[in-house]
């Protein structure tokens, strides 16, 4: 987060959400990291998917 004038800006890629608390700009950046987070769970999951299907076909 960056501090802009008097507000406090996101600085997260694509986002120029706006806040006049840094507490409240926290909260906000705090959705983008568990969104964030989701994706990673995701992620891994579908990784874990791919490596049992390699193992069936080589054994
Ligand atoms: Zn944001």
């Amino acid at each position: 987060m960056r501090k802009d004038g008097l507000k406090w800006t996101c600085t997260f890629p694509g986002c120029s959400h706006q806040e006049l608390y840094k507490s409240s700009l926290s909260l906000h950046i705090r959705k983008h990291t568990e969104k964030l987070v989701f994706v990673f769970k995701l992620f891994k999951h579908t990784i874990y998917n791919i490596c049992l299907i390699i193992q069936c076909c080589i054994v």
